[in-house]
């Protein structure tokens, strides 16, 4: 029975720390489970369906930062 209690804590500090990982890199997104670039379905916590995407994304979101004032 400890086993099962314990295996969820580990589970839920990792869950933790990749949440704060995501927030950090992406403060005013949340995960959906469609793709933020392209809106492809994606897996739970998941942003982005493959690399491509989240490169194109953080180009995109360079550009908007520059053109945006
Ligand atoms: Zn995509």
């Amino acid at each position: 029975m400890s086993d099962i209690a314990d295996s969820a804590d580990a589970r839920i500090s990792l869950d933790l720390e990749f949440a704060l990982n995501n927030m950090q890199r992406f403060p005013a997104v949340e995960p959906d489970l469609h793709c933020l670039f392209c809106d492809e379905p994606v897996g739970y916590r998941e942003l982005f369906c493959d690399s491509d995407c989240r490169c194109d994304y953080e180009k995109e979101q360079k550009l908007l930062k520059i053109a945006g004032r």
